[in-house]
């Protein structure tokens, strides 16, 4: 049986128009001989609507009351698309997270996918030739409806393509791909033909919002590939994959950037063991997530220590900070909410020296002053002043010759 699943968003199932236009993406992989698994979101703006009609009735809704609420957005998608397949005389029905079931864990509004019974969808897909599954929804061994997480449905795709040993997950979505950068920063950004998961990791936490984060963490821990396309064209669109299927002679595959940051400095701490502990454990305990950090001795058995976090915790941080700066004998707590990052990623620097060189040549060409550093082995990450980000940006990209189709290295 060759099965395929393919995944649409709200806006590809935002009324009948475009719910026919879905049905033709279906009909052209049964055509192909596919059976095929369609995973549908919400209708656009269904989700928040359920949201704010909770808020009205309670302060704080019920957690696994308002997973029952926010399943039903993806139940209205899966009727209706079913009814129009099955007017069509195709076999099709439509499956609620639950009948099949998908299990997940009881955290309410941000379950984690267990296990996925496929027995019945094998079972079921050879009397039917579509099986049209709600996206985002799932229940826990209780039977209690769970929901995935916002944007939670490319995670039911991927989870599904994995448990079926599905040819490829295809995501549909309204953009045509991953760029290599934001395409309303950078008007030469380029539709990447592929991309490996990690690098699809770095870009989507960084604010290249095409896959919800976990739906690639899955696809890279089961290897299923993705690709994402757009419902409205045939164009095809950008495939997130194994590292060793990206073309090797790829240096850098894009340029991310992230304004949600801002930064803390705590000036002449001791500098003595357990002092860095003092600081981030308390920021833990309350959850705030702590991305960049650097240490540097000041004076004599001092040093200063800074960090960001995103910009709506850095209050909370500073009344944290507050209370055991004294302890830590800071002598000035410092902080700065109009600073962003700029990330060059890419697989091809695992193995190649001198990117991060060009990176901050490039940055002094046009005079941004670096004000943190950080690195990992696929990424070199500057925070820098907020109003550079998009200069930055634009003379990153064309200094890697992002705008340029892929050739041999230069380095
Ligand atoms: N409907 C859910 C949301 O809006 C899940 C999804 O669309 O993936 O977040
Ligand atoms: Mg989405």
């Amino acid at each position: 049986m060759k099965i395929i699943v393919q995944k649409f968003g709200g806006t590809s199932v935002a009324g009948l128009e475009r719910m026919k236009q879905v049905k033709a993406k279906v009909e052209k992989k049964l055509k192909k001989g596919y059976k095929v698994v369609v995973v549908l979101s919400a209708m656009a703006g269904e989700t928040d609507r359920l949201i704010k009609l909770a808020m009205e009735f309670s302060k704080k809704p019920d957690p696994s009351e308002m997973d029952v609420l926010l399943t039903t957005g993806e139940q209205v998608s899966v009727a209706l698309f079913s009814m129009l397949l099955k007017d069509a005389g195709i076999k099709a029905r439509s499956l609620l997270g639950f009948q099949i079931p998908i299990h997940t864990d009881k955290a309410y509004g941000k379950a984690r996918i267990l296990d996925i019974d496929t027995e019945k969808l094998i079972e079921l897909l050879k009397t039917n030739d579509v099986l049209v599954v709600a996206g985002f929804q799932g229940c826990d061994f209780q039977q209690n409806l769970t929901t995935l997480g916002r944007g939670g449905s490319d995670t039911s795709a991927v989870a599904l393509a994995a448990a079926l040993n599905a040819e490829i997950c295809e995501i549909y979505t309204d953009v045509d791909g991953v760029y290599t950068t934001d395409p309303n920063v950078c008007s030469n950004a380029r539709k990447l033909p592929k991309i490996a998961y990690d690098e699809m990791l770095e870009m989507a936490s960084m604010g290249a919002k095409v896959l919800q984060i976990r739906s690639v963490e899955f696809a890279k821990k089961y290897n299923v590939p993705i690709h994402v396309r757009s419902t409205f064209s045939d164009e095809p669109g950008t495939l997130v994959v194994k590292e060793d299927e990206v073309m090797e002679s790829v240096l850098v595959s894009g340029i991310a950037y992230d304004k949600d940051q801002a930064r803390i400095t705590l000036t002449e701490v001791y500098d003595e063991p357990g002092v860095a502990a003092a600081i981030f454990e308390p920021l833990a305990a309350h959850n705030i997530v702590v991305d960049m950090i650097v240490q540097n001795p000041s004076h004599e058995g001092r040093t200063d220590i800074t960090f960001t976090v995103s910009r709506k915790e850095m209050d909370d941080a500073i009344k944290i900070i507050d209370r055991i700066k004294d302890e830590i004998g800071a002598k000035e707590v410092l902080y700065d909410k109009n600073v962003a990052k700029v990330s060059v990623i890419g697989v091809g620097m695992r193995n190649h020296s001198g990117v991060a060189a060009i990176a901050f040549r490039t940055l002094k060409s046009e005079n941004i002053n670096i004000l943190m550093i950080s690195t990992s082995e696929i990424k070199i990450s500057c925070l820098i002043e907020e109003k550079y980000t998009e200069l930055a940006v634009r003379t990153l990209h064309e200094a890697f010759g992002l705008d340029k189709e892929p050739q041999m290295e230069s380095l």
